[in-house]
């Protein structure tokens, strides 16, 4: 075989191998969970749950999960949206007068699908970050997308001002919201409930108290089997070590 030809399968072989060993990586719940850059649910070995609530904070809800809470001694997270906290400032002073933990789920509910541009994202954050630090004195550290949609370019744009992406647990989304009857809420979360969850629920649900009330069954029952709800910050702090390979 002369040179070129030899060169030329050379060449070839290494495009080859080399198309093999480059797949592109899938940017899926694995890849982000791996990289610290969003969290679903938290390994624990205590008995701990996050409670969390979007959309927040209103007037008819808000107020009456405050109480509950108070009165049992939990702890939750609220992913307010801006605008929303900026309407009814009480009602964030009472929550973190109360121990619970702030988090930021942008200004107007955006969706943050791929076409939104880099600089809308981070207005729609840095917004209510700067409403929630005037009110509070503390800087948010969680971010939630609205409606769960992330994407490579929101991850980076919250990693890059501070903030960890959180989602929720997939046996523990409530859909509070649709209003499916307080039955189907507390059976959601009582039957499927494990440790390090991180649990879904809304306190702006215009028109139902379903929530509220699936609350006031939940939250006894679950302190009477030995669960303590923290905030998610709390839960991330008690996260179980990885075992780490030793190399000799
Ligand atoms: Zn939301």
């Amino acid at each position: 075989m002369c040179f070129v030809k030899r060169l030329v399968l050379v060449i070839l072989c290494v495009v080859i191998l080399c198309g093999f060993e480059t797949k592109p990586v899938e940017k899926n719940r694995e890849y982000y969970e791996k990289r610290g850059e969003i969290v679903w649910e938290v390994p624990v070995d205590e008995k701990k749950v996050a409670f969390t609530f979007d959309d927040g904070p209103s007037q008819e809800t808000t107020e009456p999960i405050l109480d509950i809470l108070k009165i049992n001694n939990a702890k939750a997270t609220f992913f307010v949206i801006g605008k929303r906290a900026d309407q009814y400032p009480d009602l964030i002073k009472r929550e973190i007068a109360e121990g619970h933990e702030l988090a930021n789920h942008t200004y107007n509910h955006l969706y943050i699908k791929t076409n939104i541009k880099t600089e809308t994202i981070q207005d729609e954050i840095v917004r209510t970050e700067q409403s929630l630090e005037h009110l509070t004195g503390t800087k948010p550290l969680l971010f939630r997308p609205p409606g769960g949609y992330y994407n490579e370019k929101m991850i980076q744009v919250a990693k890059k001002l501070g903030y960890t992406t959180i989602m929720w647990s997939w046996h523990q989304d409530t859909n509070d919201w649709r209003s499916p009857g307080v039955g189907r809420i507390v059976n959601k979360v009582l039957n499927n409930v494990r440790n390090g969850d991180i649990i879904l629920f809304h306190d702006y649900t215009p028109g139902s108290t379903q929530t509220v009330q699936a609350l006031e069954i939940i939250i006894p029952e679950l302190t009477k089997r030995g669960y303590q709800i923290v905030t998610v910050s709390e839960l991330i702090k008690n996260k179980k070590e990885q075992s780490i390979p030793i190399h000799h």
